[in-house]
């Protein structure tokens, strides 16, 4: 059976949280904790990092940053998580979504301009795939019209646009290390801020909506409660889990980019005659290989390749159904202009198995079950 992903283990973990038992601080802001969120600083270049419980607590702490309100308005695409949008619905907005580009399947940021309203409060780009959305054109629209840009990076840990980290180009961004991302504690995420100004309501939201930070800095010599907040900071003992990852950071990048690669190239011929799509990278884009995905002629043909190699244990899947066609999609948001690719693109993508460790040899075998499947 070759899964469609495996969590990634490196091997110390079970040692580093260990370790984090033994430092008599499993709680949050441990040894570790503070560990990765340096790591992540100075990894992307932002004025503060910090782990969350998940990259959905990280928009939630981005959308109470952002002081999005009820009756704001929020432009994301359709073609994503639900967590992107429940984030913002949490703060009573109402979801604009807008169209995707066929070619990334990311947010297009030519269509984005007309959706805005004088309620519109913020953009929030999802990197598919770690490949970033067109990030200078949507900056110069959110500058023009005064909006907060807040990347939902989950995909995106160790992917580039024109030379900048994704997470750290927006306002805000945010990770995942949810066990189907390419770091992993098994939940987690974390908060990427950008201004310096922002940091110190970021660290309150965080713990409770008390200056806990602050008096554990030695800055206040008691803690109080003095804004909104909640509990988004992780156990020490999933960043003990994390930063074993972290370790391995170029490692874990390059396995998979080693299967993205071979992926690319051995289905080229089958792209060529037309029979499927691969994946675009846009000049300037650096990708993470997070996801592999093929497109299909149409959903038919899809599920049937779904089929075919679930045949041979092979467990190759498809994504996200679009927000605006679920229930709580069409309460909560409305569809900006036409349809015009966010389902259809939607129906024909299927992902293949991709993860730390996968064999060339089961990329192999996939190529060929799939090489099969089209004669
Ligand atoms: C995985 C993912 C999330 C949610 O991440 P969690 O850490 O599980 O909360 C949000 N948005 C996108 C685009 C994702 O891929």
């Amino acid at each position: 059976m070759i899964n469609f992903n495996i969590p990634p283990f490196v091997g110390d973990e079970t040692k580093y949280i260990a370790k984090a038992i033994q430092n008599r601080k499993i709680c949050g802001d441990g040894e570790f904790t503070k560990k990765c969120n340096l790591f992540f600083e100075e990894q992307t270049g932002s004025s503060k990092v910090l782990l969350t419980t998940s990259c959905t607590h990280a928009l939630e702490m981005a959308a109470i940053l952002a002081d999005i309100k009820p009756g704001d308005e929020v432009i994301m695409p359709s073609y994503t998580f639900v967590s992107t949008a429940d984030a913002f619905v949490g703060r009573g907005a109402k979801i604009v979504f807008v169209d995707i580009r066929p070619d990334t399947m990311n947010l297009d940021e030519k269509l984005i301009e007309a959706a805005i309203t004088k309620k519109t409060k913020a953009i929030v780009p999802v990197h598919y795939a770690g490949v970033a959305c067109e990030m200078d054109t949507i900056l110069d629209i959110a500058k023009r019209h005064n909006l907060w840009v807040i990347e939902d990076a989950a995909q995106g840990v160790n992917a580039f646009y024109k030379g900048k980290a994704l997470g750290a180009i927006g306002n805000f961004g945010c990770f995942s290390f949810h066990e189907t991302k390419n770091y992993s504690m098994g939940e987690g995420g974390a908060l990427l801020i950008r201004n310096k100004n922002d940091i110190e309501r970021a660290e309150i939201i965080r713990e409770k909506g008390t200056n806990r930070s602050k008096f554990f800095r030695g800055q206040i010599d008691k803690y109080t409660w003095v804004d909104f907040g909640s509990s988004y900071l992780p156990s020490d003992m999933n960043a003990a889990y994390l930063w074993a990852q972290l370790e391995k950071f170029d490692e874990i990048n390059n396995s998979r980019l080693r299967c993205w690669d071979y992926y690319n190239n051995a289905l080229k011929s089958l792209a060529d005659e037309g029979k499927i799509d691969l994946p675009f990278i846009p000049e300037g884009c650096i990708h993470n290989a997070h996801m592999f995905y093929i497109k299909a002629k149409n959903l038919e043909e899809r599920s049937k390749l779904i089929s075919y190699l679930k045949n041979y244990d092979i467990g190759a899947v498809f994504h996200y159904i679009p927000l605006h066609s679920s229930p709580a999609g069409q309460k909560f948001g409305i569809f900006f202009g036409e349809d015009k690719y966010t389902t259809k693109e939607s129906e024909r993508l299927l992902r293949l198995p991709i993860y730390y460790g996968l064999s060339e040899e089961d990329c192999s075998y996939i190529c060929k079950k799939i090489f099969e499947f089209y004669k």
